[in-house]
C-alpha cells in the first residue's frame, strides 16, 4: 500500500469510511475530511432575479456541479445586491439591452432564464446566438411553434436546451417512476392530477395574457400536464378540456382560472387532471395500476414531497429541488448525462403541443388528437 494511501485512511480515521483506491482514485478533502469535488463545475449565469430567480441562486449556494457566476437584469438595485451577495464580478452583469456581449465572456456556460414565460423565446434564441447553453424556466414558450423555434436556434448554435422540470429529479416521484417501469404497480389504468392555488395580485404578470401566454395552465396545471406523462410513462393521444371561470374581471379574455382536461394513452390508460387559480390547496397526483397505486401528496410543491403507495410510505430523503436539478443540469451539459425522465427542448414541446390542443379543445368543445 503506499504511503499516501495510508496518510488518507488514516486522515479519514473514525470519521468517514473510505474504499480502498487506487493511486488515480483518490480523492482529495479539505480541512474537514470531506471528499472535495474535482470534476467539472457548469458555470450559470440567472436571467431575471424575481422570486424563482432567488430561490435558484440560494439552492445553488449548495451546489458542487454548478455555480452562480452571473446575472442579467433589468434592475440596476438587484444587480448590486447579488453581486455583494454572492460575490459576482461586475464583468459578469448584464441587463437586457446587452447580454448579448455574453458571448465574448469566456466564464459564463450556461444562462437560466427565469423571466415571465412570453420572453422565454427571444431571450433563448439569443443565448443561443451567444454560443451559450439555455436553461430555460416553464412554460418554455408559449406554444408548441414558438418552442420549436427554440429547438431549432438551439440546434443551429450548437448548444443544449434544458427546461427547469425539477420534479424529474425528485427522489420520490423517481421511486414511483421505477416502481411502475418494474411492473409493481401492474399496468397502469388511471392518473389524476389535481394541480392548482388560489392566485393572489389581480395586477400580476401571471394574469396578463401578453406575459403569461394564458392562465393556470400555463402556470401550475402544467406539472399536470408533464406529471400525468411522466407517471403513466407514455405520451397521450387525445385531450378533452373544459373551462370554467368564476371571476371574469379577475381572469380576463385568455387568461383560464379552471380547466378541467381529460388524456387517452395508448395503451388505454386514461388521465383527468385539474389545473386552477380558483382553488387552495390542489397538489396531489394518483396513480392507479391493476396491481397497485402510488399516491405524492403534495406532489409538485418545493416539498418535502410526501407519498405512499400499496407496498407503504415512501421514505426517499429530501434534498432541495433546485439543488439537485441544478448538479444534475451541470451533468447533463458538461458531461452528457442523460437523465431517468428528458429534461430537453424535445420534452418540454410536447407539454406545450399539448397545451395547444388544451386551449383549441376548450375553445371548441371537442376532443383534440395528440401526435407527440
Ligand atoms: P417574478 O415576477 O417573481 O420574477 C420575474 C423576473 O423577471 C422579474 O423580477 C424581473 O427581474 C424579470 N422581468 C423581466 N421583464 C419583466 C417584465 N416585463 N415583467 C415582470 N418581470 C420581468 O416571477 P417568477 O420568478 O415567479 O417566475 C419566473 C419564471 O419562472 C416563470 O416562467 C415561471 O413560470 C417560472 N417558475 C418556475 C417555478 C418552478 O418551480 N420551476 C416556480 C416559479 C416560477 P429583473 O428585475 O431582475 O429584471
Amino acid at each position: 500500500m503506499d504511503s499516501r494511501r495510508i496518510f488518507f485512511q488514516k486522515l479519514a480515521g473514525p470519521f468517514i469510511a473510505i474504499p480502498l483506491l487506487s493511486r488515480k482514485e483518490l480523492p482529495l478533502f479539505n480541512d474537514k475530511n470531506k471528499v472535495v469535488y474535482q470534476g467539472p463545475v457548469l458555470r450559470v449565469a440567472i436571467m431575471g432575479l424575481g422570486s424563482y430567480g432567488t430561490r435558484v441562486a440560494e439552492a445553488m449556494q449548495s451546489c458542487t456541479k454548478a455555480k452562480l457566476v452571473g446575472i442579467i437584469s433589468g434592475t440596476p438595485s438587484k444587480i448590486t445586491a447579488w453581486q455583494s451577495k454572492y460575490n459576482i464580478p461586475e464583468k459578469n452583469c448584464y441587463n437586457y439591452e446587452n447580454f448579448d456581449a455574453i458571448k465574448d465572456n469566456p466564464d459564463i456556460d450556461a444562462v437560466y432564464i427565469i423571466t415571465p414565460n412570453a420572453l422565454h423565446k427571444n431571450q433563448a434564441i439569443r443565448v443561443a446566438k451567444a454560443g451559450k447553453h439555455v436553461i430555460s424556466e416553464k412554460p418554455m414558450a408559449l406554444n408548441a411553434h414558438e418552442g420549436q423555434e427554440m429547438i431549432d436556434a438551439c440546434k443551429k448554435a450548437n448548444v443544449k436546451l434544458l427546461v427547469g422540470y425539477r420534479m424529474h429529479f425528485e427522489a420520490k416521484t423517481l421511486e414511483v417512476i421505477r416502481m411502475r417501469q418494474a411492473g409493481e404497480l401492474g399496468k397502469i389504468v388511471f392518473f389524476q392530477g389535481l394541480c392548482g392555488f388560489k392566485i393572489g395580485d389581480p395586477t400580476q404578470w401571471r394574469l396578463n395574457k401578453q406575459l403569461a401566454g394564458g392562465g393556470s395552465i400555463m402556470d401550475i396545471g402544467i406539472y399536470a400536464i408533464n406529471g400525468a406523462r411522466y407517471m403513466v410513462g407514455e405520451d397521450p393521444v387525445w385531450v378533452t378540456a373544459q373551462e370554467t371561470k368564476t371571476d371574469t374581471i379577475k381572469f380576463k379574455e385568455g387568461v383560464d382560472e379552471t380547466i378541467q382536461f381529460q388524456f387517452g394513452f395508448p395503451s388505454g390508460a386514461i388521465a383527468s387532471c385539474l389545473s386552477s387559480y380558483g382553488m387552495n390547496g390542489l397538489d396531489r397526483f394518483y396513480l392507479n395500476g391493476n396491481k397497485g397505486f402510488a399516491e405524492l401528496l403534495p406532489s409538485t410543491g418545493y416539498g418535502p414531497i410526501k407519498g405512499k403507495t400499496n407496498k407503504g410510505e415512501l421514505t426517499q430523503a429530501h434534498v432541495t429541488h433546485q439543488t439537485v436539478q441544478m448538479e444534475e443540469f451541470s451533468a447533463i451539459i458538461l458531461e452528457g448525462k442523460k437523465p431517468i425522465v428528458p429534461v430537453d427542448g424535445e420534452e418540454a414541446l410536447k407539454d406545450l403541443k399539448i397545451i395547444d390542443a388544451i386551449y383549441a379543445s376548450v375553445k371548441n368543445n371537442k376532443k383534440v388528437n395528440l401526435y407527440l
